[in-house]
């Protein structure tokens, strides 16, 4: 008999899973917190609905999409996942989004804050939101400006629709051959340092999205409360967006 292919994934995702709880679990040890503090949140883009579904069936049940339409393409066909949106929001997504139960980890300007509340209004919703912040100030990279981090957090906070819950980074990309989780530290340092003056004026802003496959070590060494991890649990990913039909 041919194996379909999602027993094949299914075979692959269980060690992986496991493998990745250990590594989170181990930072956290060294680090002195409980890896319960942490959420896993599996990246599934370009990767069919099938292969986030047995993510989920594993344990998984967090899954992020960087592109509004690959993830309101997926989620349907996908049972008991939260969802979370880790990638840049236009302002014409934003009705794709509220009222759908993501979370938003990539708020990174005013405008779109406004537009995400008062859409979240009409739906009679609180919109979740992180703001997401370019902390080694990296053209290639979404995010505010680290110095403009509190203000753009009480606009956004101010507005009657949106609860602000947390901050998010992508660190700049590793030079060839460097450590990414040596690179990575001083930046998840400074996103924690933002994180904990806010929350002395902001009880709510709590998280800290921050961590991917080659740097959650020292993401939850500076206090990640969410990693985003794609190619440690799914392995290299697809070419593209993953499509209904393609
Ligand atoms: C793709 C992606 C990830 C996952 O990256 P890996 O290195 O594969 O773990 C995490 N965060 C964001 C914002 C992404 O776009």
């Amino acid at each position: 008999m041919i194996p379909r292919p999602a027993d094949d994934l299914a075979d692959d995702l269980a060690p992986a899973v496991a493998a990745v709880r250990r590594r989170i679990a181990d930072a956290a040890r060294l680090a002195g917190r409980s890896p319960s503090d942490i959420v896993l949140i599996g990246i599934t883009k370009t990767h069919p609905p099938e292969l986030a579904q047995r993510a989920v069936d594993a344990g998984v049940t967090d899954l992020g999409e960087n592109r509004v339409q690959e993830l309101l393409a997926k989620r349907p066909l996908v049972e008991g996942a939260r969802w979370h949106l880790v990638g840049p929001l236009q302002r014409n997504k934003v009705r794709d989004v509220v009222g759908r139960h993501v979370l938003v980890h990539s708020l990174d300007r005013g405008s779109l804050a406004e537009a995400l509340s008062r859409r979240a209004e009409r739906e009679g919703v609180v919109q979740r939101v992180l703001v997401q912040v370019n902390v080694g100030d990296d053209p290639a990279k979404s995010g505010c400006d680290v110095d403009e981090t509190a203000e753009l957090v009480a606009y956004a906070r101010g507005l009657p629709n949106l609860a602000v819950e947390g901050l998010m980074t992508i660190p700049p990309m590793p030079p060839d051959g460097a450590d990414a989780n040596v690179v990575g530290r001083p930046h998840f340092a400074t996103l924690r340092e933002q994180r904990d003056q806010l929350r002395e004026r902001f009880p709510e802003v709590v998280h800290l999205s921050m961590g991917m496959s080659a740097d959650l070590e020292a993401a939850v060494a500076e206090g990640a409360t969410m990693v985003r991890l794609g190619t440690a649990l799914f392995g290299p990913r697809g070419r593209g967006p993953w499509r209904k039909d393609a």
